[in-house]
């Protein structure tokens, strides 16, 4: 038998396995590191145990586990949603396993707009979205939200027949960096694109009545005016009917009607 020193020791291992919460009960087990005189066999047994403990997981824990990574659901709500589903007939699950095999193979990213929209067809080549692609939309109005939730509610209210811009995230107030929070890069070489070739007349501002809507739509003011005049397109905000901090993503149709409308 081979005896040899050896060191043992799973730091990334362990980092690897910390975002699962079943998994970390195991973290404590690989946080330490030890010198000892192991023989081959016992390392491999240790890591069949490992093996066993991290793999043998059923169908319910690795469906929790996977809710778990959606944003805002905790342990609690990733249970329910399991609980629901083992309650519900096999037809729903069926089509809830399509819709995800569809996700799976039709899921792009509109490259004018940043929206995540599904295609049915295999044109590779197509990156832009219905919404980007219809041609009676209002060309000359760009509408500027910060997530995927804002723009669907505005569509859903039916009032709004211009494009969109999806800035992905907010500035919060004093960051050094804002430009690597939000789609600013891609915001000003759409700007110019809409400019060379649809005579972009409106840029319309609908992010949240907070400290970081107000710091996000200065800061991009600022950078917009050094791309085009105050002359050539018209910088404006949602009235602010919307009650401040309200979150457009459960805007209803009379409110957003009002406050675009009333726009300035
Ligand atoms: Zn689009």
């Amino acid at each position: 038998m081979i005896e040899s020193p050896m060191i043992i020791s799973l730091p990334s291992l362990s980092r690897f396995f910390r975002s699962s919460s079943r998994l970390a009960m195991l973290v404590p087990l690989f946080q330490f590191r030890f010198t000892a005189s192991l023989n081959t066999n016992k390392i491999q047994e240790s890591l069949s145990i490992f093996a066993i403990l991290v793999f043998n997981m059923n169908a319910t824990d690795r469906l929790t586990e996977l809710f778990m990574r959606f944003p805002g659901i905790g342990p609690k709500q990733a249970k329910r949603f399991v609980y629901f589903l083992l309650r519900e007939h096999s037809h729903f699950k069926e089509q809830l396993i399509k819709a995800l095999e569809e996700l799976k193979f039709t899921g792009k990213q509109c490259s004018k707009c940043y929206r995540f929209f599904g295609d049915k067809s295999n044109d590779n080549k197509k990156l832009v979205c219905d919404i980007c692609d219809t041609e009676s939309r209002d060309k000359s109005i760009l509408l500027i939200v910060e997530k995927e939730l804002d723009m669907d509610a505005i569509e859903k209210t039916g009032s709004y027949n211009g494009l969109y811009f999806i800035l992905g995230g907010l500035v919060p107030p004093l960051t050094e960096k804002p430009s690597e929070l939000i789609r600013i890069r891609e915001l000003t070489a759409r700007i110019h694109t809409s400019l060379e070739e649809n005579n972009l007349t409106e840029i319309i501002f609908a992010l949240p009545v907070t400290d970081y809507g107000d710091t996000t739509t200065e800061y991009i003011e600022k950078i917009i005016r050094q791309i085009v005049g105050i002359e050539k397109v018209k910088l404006s905000h949602l009235a602010r009917g919307l009650s401040s901090g309200l979150e457009l993503e459960y805007v209803d149709r009379a409110t957003f009607k009002s406050a675009l409308e009333r726009r300035s």
